[in-house]
């Protein structure tokens, strides 16, 4: 975008800014800065995609807050204590082959049964022996 972006709701110029945003989830709310850009005389906002992390990352914490699941990083630090590749996590823990392929990317969320069984076994990974097929114990 070049130094003067029009708005192509009212025509007026827009603006490149850092602004205060609110997100709220399920009675949660924070406030990130959010950087894009602004129309000097309209509510319209556009914002570049990688600008728009910043408020995926706060709506997936309030939301792994919120419904009590596992954010991406926290799946792959329990996966790693257990000592299992992402593969191996899913053929014994279910979810389907690809299945922490997928939560750990962000491309899918946790459910709430697997992040539980996580938590379980994140305070007591000796348990994992008993989830085991019984060829592998
Ligand atoms: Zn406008």
């Amino acid at each position: 975008m070049d130094e003067r972006t029009l708005c192509h709701e009212c025509g007026a110029e827009m603006v490149l800014d850092t602004r205060p945003q609110e997100i709220s989830y399920k009675g949660l709310c924070t406030t990130i800065m959010q950087r894009g850009w602004y129309c000097t005389n309209c509510s319209e906002v556009l914002l570049n995609w990688d600008e728009v992390e910043g408020s995926f990352e706060a709506f997936a914490r309030m939301k792994a807050q919120a419904d009590n699941l596992l954010l991406p990083k926290e799946i792959t630090r329990i996966r790693k204590k257990l000592k299992l590749s992402q593969r191996k996590a899913s053929a014994i823990l279910g979810g389907g082959p690809h299945a922490f392929q997928r939560y750990e990317s962000g491309r899918d969320w946790i459910t709430r049964s697997m992040a539980n069984l996580l938590r379980l076994l994140d305070n007591d990974p000796n348990r994992l022996n008993e989830l085991l097929p019984r060829s592998e114990k």
